[in-house]
């Protein structure tokens, strides 16, 4: 497959970047994972907008304009071995000997790109849902920083593996923040519930997606800081990312979430996603 590497196009065996990097070194980077349907993309301009927040927030200059992340992002996705899939993309802050400290001055960027193929959900997985546990949050202050540095993310997300679901559902002092590498909602008497969009958790692309849809069905969409106990009394539980879309949690630490299937809202919320998908 070729990738994309600090400005060439190159097959990914041929890809290098040295140990100094400070993504290996230190995690020191953010990246972005854009799907792309039939080759087109998904909520491009969020994503980007996204990427550059990021790299506002850790002060990476990288002295490119969203004009070139859009360029770099369609080619990936048109020269894309696969027809559903996403990118990966990644900046870290450059090679530089070893120092905490950014490098100064300043080096350029390393900034890598590369498809992969987009698995969406089939209809039975759709139709089971997911199994998830709660999992006490183990994570920085700034989970809005899309960072690389994915330790906490990758440890919750092998708890969960290692319990046999597909994702945890995290809680800081008793409120619910966001999976290992999704956001979640609570569906209690008809409104959806979503954790506030602030450091405790990243803001996913679907999250304006989830509020818009819920605007247009008219389904009441409360931001709130929830406890552990109203999620474990949720009618519907769901959660979203670029690869799952959005998807209902059927099963929480071993007990059904409402009927034990997918519920009313999730099937609302998935149409409308499809519509969505089916008009790109
Ligand atoms: N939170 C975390 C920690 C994530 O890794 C992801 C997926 N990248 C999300 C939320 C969902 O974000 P998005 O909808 O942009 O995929």
């Amino acid at each position: 497959i070729t990738v994309y590497l600090n400005g060439e196009y190159l097959p990914l065996s041929q890809a290098k970047v040295s140990v100094l990097d400070r993504g290996f070194i230190f995690g020191d980077g953010v990246y972005e994972v854009v799907p792309a349907y039939q080759r087109k993309p998904f909520r491009l301009k969020e994503h980007i907008a996204r990427l550059v927040r990021s790299l506002d927030k850790v002060s990476i200059q990288t002295g490119k304009d969203e004009a070139f992340w859009e360029t770099l992002l369609t080619d990936l996705i048109q020269q894309s071995d696969w027809e559903d899939n996403y990118v990966y993309l990644q900046v870290t802050r450059g090679v530089a000997k070893r120092d905490h400290a950014f490098p100064n001055p300043p080096v350029a960027p390393t900034i890598f790109a590369m498809t992969c193929p987009l698995k969406r959900l089939t209809e039975q997985e759709r139709q089971e849902g997911v199994k998830a546990l709660s999992y006490p949050e183990m994570r920085w202050l700034h989970c809005d920083i899309k960072s690389i540095s994915l330790l906490g993310n990758v440890l919750a997300k092998q708890y969960a593996v290692a319990h046999g679901v597909q994702e945890v559902v995290q809680f800081r002092e008793g409120i619910l923040t966001e999976g290992a590498s999704s956001n979640i909602w609570v569906i209690k008497e008809g409104v959806i519930y979503a954790p506030k969009r602030d450091n405790r958790i990243l803001e996913g692309i679907r999250y304006g997606l989830i509020e818009e849809f819920a605007t247009q069905l008219n389904i009441p969409f409360v931001e709130a800081d929830i406890a552990q106990s109203f999620v474990e009394e949720a009618d519907e539980l769901l959660q979203t990312s670029a690869t799952r879309e959005v998807v209902a949690i059927t099963t929480y630490n071993h007990k059904p979430v409402g009927k034990g299937v997918p519920g009313p809202i999730f099937h609302q919320l998935r149409q409308t996603y499809d519509e969505v998908l089916a008009k790109l």
